[in-house]
């Protein structure tokens, strides 16, 4: 007889904490995103459920400005997005042009590689936007290049590239597009058609304010022209963009199972949509904007410094560099126990020397940016730093009153 595991012991229901997160993602879910996640779930093929999917996918469109009929939104966080992108796009011996400027572009490379393909490096540095001469340089070093790949808003670092530019090189040269816009949607503007970008996706849980775990993306007419011209199986079942249609794009309706949908989460989904709809996408860019300049204001008054160059920075990703002496894991803990307020840290090379201020969707509003600055200043008082809470939430309530006036 083999003695059965006993069960654990020590062990209830989760007690969540409120929090206000305003790091690099997840960003704070509005309560009516909250409550469609709690609808009693629905078969995934019930009719009413399929015809929710078909405004998901026109929901979609608006979002990314794109008439792309191939747009739809991947069962998985923004990571399985871009591999969904890469997976499909970049056969064996592939060379494809990866422009690298901060963590999310370090993975591009990790997936041109284990496709098989080789990955061109276009680096810049950590904070820098993308440089468009350098990837037109390494487009004609490399006429048989067959794709351009590269991170609209670079959430490690806080800066964003200047994706009309570089999509435009990729065209010219013949060159799909890929782009990463898993912060930037919803918070900055993704101009899919304009741009003329090929294989564009996202996730949900940035400045969509939905909750994490489903990646949206757009293919163009080009991209699944070159879908059709593989000469080897996509190597990946789940991913394989052909099967996934069969149940997300079936023609005529007639759906087939391919894997059982997140429905509740797709409830959550469609219903922050909705309110970008009803928002409108450029006001929902100018909210991003306004607070981000109501935040910056309030920063530089306590002596923080940004990383990012004015013309490039993100207003819904703000990084700066924590003052010399300060321990910044410490400033963390402390926002988190004092004030349920969460910040990101930095990554890879800005590990322990910034700060990530995200100000993402629903945590765009202006209690949160009075929240964080009235925090900051009194737990960098607290360290000893002269940080004059009063002047800081005055400089940022003077651009909330100076727009209203
Ligand atoms: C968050 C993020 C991802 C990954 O998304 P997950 O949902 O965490 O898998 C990819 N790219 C960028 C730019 C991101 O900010």
């Amino acid at each position: 007889m083999t003695a059965r595991i006993p069960p654990p012991s020590g062990i209830a229901s989760c007690v969540v904490p409120t929090r206000v997160l305003m790091g690099p993602g997840p960003s704070d879910m509005h309560p009516r995103v909250v409550a469609a996640l709690g609808k009693p779930a629905i078969g995934h093929l019930d009719p009413a459920f399929v015809a929710m999917m078909e405004e998901i996918k026109t929901l979609l469109r608006y979002a990314f400005q794109t008439r792309n009929e191939l747009t739809f939104a991947v069962s998985g966080p923004g990571s399985v997005g871009m591999e969904t992108c890469f997976v499909n796009l970049v056969e064996p011996g592939d060379k494809i042009i990866v422009c690298r400027n901060g963590v999310f572009g370090g993975r591009m490379i990790e997936n041109v590689q284990r496709l098989g393909g080789s990955a061109l490096m276009v680096d810049d540095g950590w904070g820098e936007p993308v440089d468009p001469e350098k990837v037109a340089d390494a487009l004609k070093a490399n006429p048989d290049a067959k794709a351009v790949a590269f991170v609209h808003a670079e959430t490690s670092t806080g800066a964003q590239s200047d994706a009309a530019a570089i999509v435009g090189l990729a065209r010219n040269a013949g060159c799909l597009s890929i782009v990463d816009a898993v912060t930037s949607l919803g918070g900055t503007p993704v101009l899919t058609d304009q741009w003329g970008a090929d294989a564009v996706y996202s996730g949900s849980q940035k400045c969509l304010s939905c909750v994490p775990g489903l990646a949206p993306v757009t293919f163009s007419e080009r991209a699944i022209a070159r879908l059709k011209e593989r000469k080897n199986k996509v190597p990946s079942w789940f991913m394989d963009l052909g099967l996934v249609l069969e149940y997300w794009n079936a023609p005529g309706g007639k759906r087939v199972y391919h894997h059982t949908a997140p429905v509740n989460s797709l409830f959550a989904l469609h219903e922050s949509l909705v309110m970008l709809r009803d928002e409108g996408i450029e006001t929902a860019w100018g909210r991003h904007r306004l607070h981000h300049a109501a935040l910056k204001a309030g920063l530089e008054v306590l002596g923080l410094r940004f990383l990012v160059r004015e013309d490039a920075r993100l207003p819904q990703l703000n990084t700066v560099h924590v003052p010399v002496g300060i321990d910044e894991a410490g400033v963390r803990r402390q926002l988190l126990d004092r004030y349920n307020l969460e910040i990101g840290a930095g990554l890879g090379p800005l590990a322990g020397k910034v700060w990530r201020l995200g100000l993402m969707g629903y945590s765009a509003r202006a209690e949160n940016v009075e929240l964080c600055l009235g925090a900051l200043a009194e737990t960098l008082s607290g360290m000893g730093v002269e940080a004059d809470k009063g002047a800081a939430l005055a400089a940022a309530r003077s651009i909330f009153t100076g727009v209203q006036a």
